[in-house]
């Protein structure tokens, strides 16, 4: 079924409500299992982007001036259908991303959680007035839709991290273009095909392909785009930041991520050590919140070791569609590389191998067949690295990957220190049974999200930003919805002449 619907959307793009082929170059798509074509993107053509544009400037007028009950309503339509096509969806994520089958039909369920939670805070937005400063005057204040939208997503969360932007744009009655990965364009053009059936109108939500860079390029320069909420590496960021100067659009930068997880010597070790499972390994760890320096206190270093290492013996790796496989390929070779490069920058420095440490030279096929790995797969043995320290590159970049990076420590102040030793800021994750102490630790930690005893923290009720090189802007919660929004204040005088 998912390999049909590949088939069908492939060499399209989405426009105006409409699938749209046209005679244009190709970037071909790979299943990373098993490294073989599942389809195609068209590489579109400046004119193309700018009609993609143009029908979502069309359509702002329309849709802003809906009703919040009517938006919402449609959104809650395209939600339900989403819950309802789950399995084609996850299985058209497990195609071009790779995740677990049942990991990519959590996604799904996750993604549309935020459609359903901006339906209904569509609903609830609400101004206020004031008394004046002086007689028979009121002071109001409401919100207006931003404008046209322009939004980059990543490959990680195929589907999640496009409805985490879709839903609040248009729940705030903006328009919307959106440029996924061009790994994993899929899950887009699947969502927006049900976004369509769900009777959002045309020109609400246009969903293109291409050279990023050159689109990255013309949604910073067009001034009609007033919002940009991207998803991706603080370098690409920083790119898009600096090229919207010039129309001095929104921002929203959801950048990378360096996040300690800090295991104090009162916790609960077994509970850290699963909440550390979970949340280092889903999607393989190529999640930005994912914990990338893991600080044990000296007392429980080797106690907590014990628990984690029999957990990372029994870890499955193969392809997403074998439902007994707990962990994916990599996304790509560059991926692998830079976990290569890492591992052996920290071994000169002193770091040992515990588990793993290189690529995995057998997988589990669909069929659950043992096979040798090609040199050209992705496969990665889920690793663990002692004896870390900060001299080591892979205390200050972001992993990306199965990597377990184990540091030592012996005192609070210490510990913080080397948590916020660091120029993200978005994820961080305290394990310890006293309140006071995780008071104070969360206090202190420079970053936007923490995570006490919890090491599953992204839903749609929190709100997901970082800070320094992670970005700006939130996503989720009640304030996700304010990034696609401009305020208005009315200053009224009634007085009778
Ligand atoms: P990653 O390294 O995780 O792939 P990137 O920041 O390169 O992160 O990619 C995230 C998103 O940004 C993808 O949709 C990608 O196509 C897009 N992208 C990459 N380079 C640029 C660029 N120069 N301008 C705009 N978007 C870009």
């Amino acid at each position: 079924m998912a390999k049909e619907k590949v088939a069908q959307l492939s060499e399209s793009y989405f426009v105006n409500n409409s699938f749209i082929k046209r005679n244009r170059e190709i970037i071909p798509i790979v299943n990373p299992s098993t490294l073989e074509n599942i389809g195609n993107i068209p590489i579109l053509h400046d004119s193309d982007v700018i009609d993609a544009i143009d029908s979502a400037v069309a359509a702002l007028k329309g849709w802003g001036a809906l009703s919040a009950s009517n938006r919402s309503k449609l959104l809650t339509d395209w939600h339900d259908l989403i819950l309802e096509n789950q399995n084609l969806l996850a299985e058209i994520l497990v195609l071009e991303q790779g995740k677990p089958f049942l990991e990519a039909q959590k996604e799904i369920i996750y993604g549309a959680g935020f459609i359903k939670w901006f339906a209904a805070e569509a609903e609830k937005l609400s101004g206020y007035i004031a008394e004046g400063t002086k007689e028979n005057q009121k002071i109001m204040l409401e919100y207006e839709p931003v404008g046209v939208v322009a939004a980059i997503t990543p490959w990680n969360f195929p589907s999640a991290m496009i409805t985490r932007k879709i839903a609040p744009a248009i729940a705030a009655g903006c328009t919307i273009v959106l440029k996924p990965s061009e790994l994993t364009p899929f899950s887009a053009l699947a969502l927006a095909e049900l976004a369509k059936k769900a009777n959002i109108p045309a020109g609400v939500l246009n969903i293109i392909t291409g050279k990023a860079e050159q689109i990255g390029k013309i949604f910073a320069e067009d001034f009609r785009i007033r919002k940009l909420s991207f998803t991706g590496s603080s370098r690409v960021g920083k790119i898009l930041y600096e090229n919207s100067a010039l129309t001095l659009k929104k921002l929203s930068l959801e950048l990378g991520g360096n996040a300690p997880f800090i295991v104090f010597e009162d916790a609960n070790l077994e509970l850290a050590a699963s909440h550390l499972l979970l949340s280092k390994l889903r999607n393989m760890g190529q999640a930005c919140i994912a914990p990338n320096r893991i600080f044990l206190h000296n007392n429980i270093h080797d106690k907590f070791l014990s628990f984690i290492t029999d957990k990372f013996n029994n870890i499955k790796v193969g392809d997403g569609n074998n439902q007994s496989v707990n962990a994916g390929p990599l996304i790509n070779k560059q991926a692998l590389d830079k976990l290569e490069r890492l591992i052996a920058d920290a071994v000169t420095k002193g770091a040992k191998v515990l588990i793993g440490g290189s690529k995995a030279t057998t997988y589990f096929d669909k069929d659950d067949n043992e096979v040798t790995a090609s040199l050209e797969q992705n496969f990665f043995l889920p690793t663990i690295l002692v004896n870390c320290t900060n001299d080591m590159n892979i205390f200050h970049e972001e992993i990306f990957g199965p990597i377990l990076a184990i540091y030592k420590f012996e005192s609070i102040d210490d510990v913080i220190k080397q948590a916020n030793n660091t120029q993200y800021g978005l994820a961080s994750y305290i394990f310890t049974q006293s309140t006071s102490l995780a008071f104070k630790v969360s206090s202190e930690l420079d970053f936007g999200i923490v995570g006490i005893n919890e090491g599953i923290i992204s839903n749609n009720i929190g709100a997901f930003g970082g800070r320094k090189d992670s970005g700006f802007g939130v996503e989720g919660s009640k304030l996700g919805i304010l990034e696609f929004l401009n305020t208005k204040y009315i200053c009224l005088n009634y007085q009778i002449i």
